[in-house]
């Protein structure tokens, strides 16, 4: 990247390294096939047209009698029942002129009937019905309302929700084209570091972020394949790195890529490949790193549990979601007001921890916890979302202020 920060003292902006890694992104993984009910969150590999009209013929969208709506005079009147069409039923017969048929949600509507009737507003008498009178259409699901035989349903690059389960069962597809899941190596690397379950001695601390990268990796539906920790050592952070590159579609490391003795990930990978970029005008996450491993992309992001649950969210997940195949991958921004004055400029773009209150009248407003430390992630369990702060920008309460909800980015 020009203007590279790895010798020198810029920063790179946001989102041209956003950018930047977006044109990096490698191919997607292979198409398989998966079956339907397997295939939610998982991301669509090929367009999907409509095989027929939806609906594929006229129905009922209510129990009621379908008729001709000309056989009624404007005052309604009584019609002689000739039949009955539940759902499921084939519905050739030709509705007799002058006659109505009791009819059920989903029937196909007889020939000569233009329009139904709903049970509720007639009244069955003898061998026949009294209705109202009715336009014609009224209550009939056209064929092809909906959808014409060969539109654009689903494109390729579609994350499968419910609802596009739905739709894709719905033209009968038992089988669903979908990317491999991306395969990520995770790494962490600090000698101080223990995993959940073991004694910590004095100078130790938990593994945070194997578990929650972990988890976010889960979250947009990738495969996590986990690895020891790397010792604060070169040649380890080496054999790590080659190891796991050669296994696994990319890597994901958190933790040394600052500026310490003890940080070796990026002369391993400038031994190993090339180091693309470092340091972002980002808070937090100013260390992440950029670069490959024997032709795999390897994001490092940093070692303080925020700033590597943020940067992952804001800066790994679009190139993640590109890598897996989506193609739209970056959040949506609101502009929500500003619970909070932010009253000294920065030279960094802020990433705060936040959420939304919602006031007596359902106003929302953004709020920001009061710590916002690096190292912090209480913080980001209290929140729901980030605001943004622009470098230089300040603001007021009640200005507009940009909000992201994790609910988004960990979609
Ligand atoms: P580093 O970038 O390796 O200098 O780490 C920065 C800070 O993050 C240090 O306080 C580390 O102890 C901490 N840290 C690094 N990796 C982890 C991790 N996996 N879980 C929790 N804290 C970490
Ligand atoms: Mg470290």
């Amino acid at each position: 990247m020009s203007g590279c920060g790895c010798d020198g003292h810029d920063l790179h902006p946001v989102d041209q390294v956003i950018e930047h890694l977006l044109s990096r992104a490698p191919a997607p993984p292979k198409i398989e096939q998966v079956a339907l009910a397997a295939a939610l969150g998982r991301v669509l590999a090929c367009d999907v047209p409509a095989p027929s009209d939806v609906p594929a013929w006229d129905n009922s969208a209510m129990d009621g009698y379908a008729l001709r709506a000309a056989d009624l005079p404007i005052e309604g009147g009584y019609l002689p029942l000739a039949g009955r069409i539940a759902a499921g039923d084939s519905g050739q017969a030709r509705l007799l002129a002058g006659h109505a048929v009791r009819i059920f949600t989903g029937a196909p509507l007889p020939p000569g009937a233009d329009s139904v009737v709903a049970q509720e507003d007639c009244r069955a008498e003898g061998t026949g019905v009294w209705l109202p009178a009715v336009k014609p259409g009224a209550h009939v699901r056209k064929q092809g309302e909906e959808l014409c035989s060969g539109a654009l349903l689903l494109t390729a690059g579609q994350r499968l929700r419910p609802q596009e389960i739905g739709l894709l069962a719905s033209i009968g597809m038992a089988q669903v084209p979908v990317y491999r899941r991306l395969r990520v190596g995770l790494l962490s690397s600090g000698d101080e570091l223990r995993e959940p379950g073991q004694t910590l001695a004095p100078g130790q601390i938990y593994n945070a972020n194997r578990f929650s990268l972990g988890a976010v990796l889960r979250s947009l539906g990738m495969e996590v394949h986990d690895y020891e920790v790397m010792a604060d050592d070169l040649s380890a952070s080496r054999d790590a790195l080659s190891l796991a590159a050669s296994e696994w579609d990319m890597l994901l490391t958190s933790g040394g890529v600052s500026v310490g003795e003890e940080d070796h990930l990026k002369q391993a990978i400038r031994e190993l490949g090339q180091l693309h970029l470092w340091r972002l005008a980002i808070q937090p996450g100013k260390p992440l790193a950029f670069g490959e491993v024997g032709g795999k992309p390897w994001l490092g992001l940093p070692g303080n549990p925020a700033a590597a649950l943020i940067t992952a969210l804001i800066v790994a997940r679009p190139f993640l979601l590109r890598a897996q195949g989506r193609s739209a991958v970056m959040p949506q921004p609101l502009q929500l007001s500003a619970g909070f004055s932010w009253l000294t400029p920065r030279s960094r773009r802020q990433y705060l921890r936040a959420r939304l209150v919602a006031d007596g009248a359902g106003q929302l407003s953004v709020q920001l916890h009061p710590q916002q430390g690096s190292a912090m992630l209480s913080s980001a369990c209290w929140s729901d979302g980030l605001a943004v702060i622009e470098i230089g920008q300040t603001l007021q309460v009640g200005e507009a202020v940009t909000y992201l909800s994790f609910a988004q980015l960990l979609h």
